[in-house]
């Protein structure tokens, strides 16, 4: 069997899911797992409503019409037999959502917002249900909160590896007894121990696939996107972009790390594990063979793969009676990183500075300044990018600095990155 994991973009209109069908066309027969993400950019629509919500009442009916309308219209235009059951159940859900927005906001914010944004998943996933029952394919919606569970870190669960596997095997067992082949499920969502919902992280769909590739030993998982494969640097960066055939796991890991978005980084590691082949493959053109990622190490990756961070603060820490940087000011640095959850995207130390490369957020990084200020002597230099090129070589060093003041370099085998201005 397979599992198929289909971003928002792949269910943004109507053309796309008959473009989803088709796809589908060309593996009749197959045993299917699919994992559903919130159609469009639902996902940031809901989240707006969830800040109203909590925040600015006042913009709750707007938010929640918005998203309201883009489901309806959809399905209007979907199920031409009005008496499709899909009706039904989506003013079942979004009666729930209504209700749910009609209460008084409980104190738990990240909590609220899992209860809440997690309606873009099961939207799209009855949607998705009724429509492949109407043409064909016959599936089970099998709710993703019955399977993967979770702890009880909302916004950023993380998932119980002892009971979901055995849940996911037995949701899909069920399935095949009843003669079915295809099941379909949300991404990213999940619930704790007590059956409330909860999220995986922005993104986290991918990360479901992963999951449930693992537990049913899938034979591979495949991420259906609205690119060609894993590209070596974002089309938005650069004109052009070279598809990659291939990747190790750990290629594709240490590419997430670096923060290339094309995988949500934790969907690796359950797949490595179990020796389950990643494929990456494009929506639009689904003949093309995409990039697999495995363990194959005979194919080496040498195409030059970039990776850009906008918006960052270069940080350099001098002791205040400008002594040498020991040990002990090390510590209280990564203690102050630590303690406002702030991650370092570079760094590098010389006999008389620290220096770290980390996201400008509007409220942590002054936080940051503030705290070592007590301590320290700070400098730093704001609106930086944080340039990684992996399989690096002169041609591809010259391309990114053009142009470019160098602020620090740091450089190992495979790896070379800049903080450029
Ligand atoms: N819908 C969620 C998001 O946009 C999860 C996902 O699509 O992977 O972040
Ligand atoms: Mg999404």
């Amino acid at each position: 069997m397979k599992v198929f994991k289909f971003g928002g973009a792949s269910v943004r209109n109507v053309s796309s899911f008959k473009n989803l069908v088709r796809i589908l066309d060309k593996h009749q027969g197959e045993e299917l797992f699919i994992v559903i993400s919130a159609m469009g950019k639902m996902t940031n629509a809901f989240e707006r409503l969830v800040v109203s919500y909590a925040s600015k009442k006042d913009r709750v009916e707007e938010d929640y019409e918005f998203i309201k309308n883009y489901h309806t219209e959809i399905i209007e235009a979907l199920f031409t037999n009005k008496d499709n059951a899909v009706f039904k159940d989506l003013d079942a859900l979004f009666s729930s959502l209504r209700h749910k927005l009609s209460q008084q906001a409980a104190s738990n914010y990240n909590y609220i917002y899992d209860s809440m944004v997690s309606y873009g998943e099961l939207l799209s996933s009855t949607i998705l249900s009724h429509y492949l029952n109407a043409h064909g394919y016959k599936n089970i919606l099998v709710d993703a909160r019955d399977i993967i569970r979770t702890d009880a870190t909302y916004i950023e669960a993380r998932v119980n590896w002892d009971q979901t596997p055995s849940r996911v095997k037995k949701a899909y067992r069920q399935v095949l007894a009843k003669g079915y082949r295809i099941a379909i499920t949300q991404g990213f969502i999940g619930a704790s121990e007590h059956n409330y919902t909860t999220t995986l992280g922005r993104e986290g769909s991918d990360f479901t696939a992963a999951i449930i590739g693992y537990s049913l030993k899938a034979q591979e998982v495949v991420i259906w996107k609205d690119v060609d494969g894993v590209l070596n640097a974002d089309p938005k960066q650069f004109e052009e972009t070279i598809k990659i055939d291939h990747l190790t796991y750990s290629d594709a890991i240490e590419l997430a790390y670096y923060g290339a978005t094309v995988i949500h980084p934790k969907t690796i590691k359950p797949l490595e594990n179990a020796g389950i082949p990643l494929r990456v493959k494009s929506f639009l053109n689904p003949e093309s063979a995409g990039t697999c990622i495995n363990k194959n190490n005979n194919v080496q990756n040498d195409t030059p793969c970039y990776i850009f961070k906008f918006n960052q603060i270069l940080i350099s820490i001098v002791p205040n009676d400008f002594s040498f940087i020991v040990e002990k000011n090390i510590s209280s640095i990564f203690n102050a990183l630590s303690k406002y959850n702030i991650k370092v995207n570079l760094m590098q130390n010389s006999a008389l500075s620290f220096s770290i490369c980390v996201d400008n957020g509007p409220l942590k990084a002054p936080q940051l300044i503030n705290e070592l200020n007590n301590e320290f002597r700070i400098f730093y230099n704001t609106s930086l990018t944080l340039v990684t090129v992996r399989n690096y070589n002169d041609e591809a060093i010259k391309k990114v600095c053009l142009n470019k003041e160098v602020l620090l370099e740091q450089k190992s085998r495979n790896t070379v990155q800049f903080v450029l201005r």
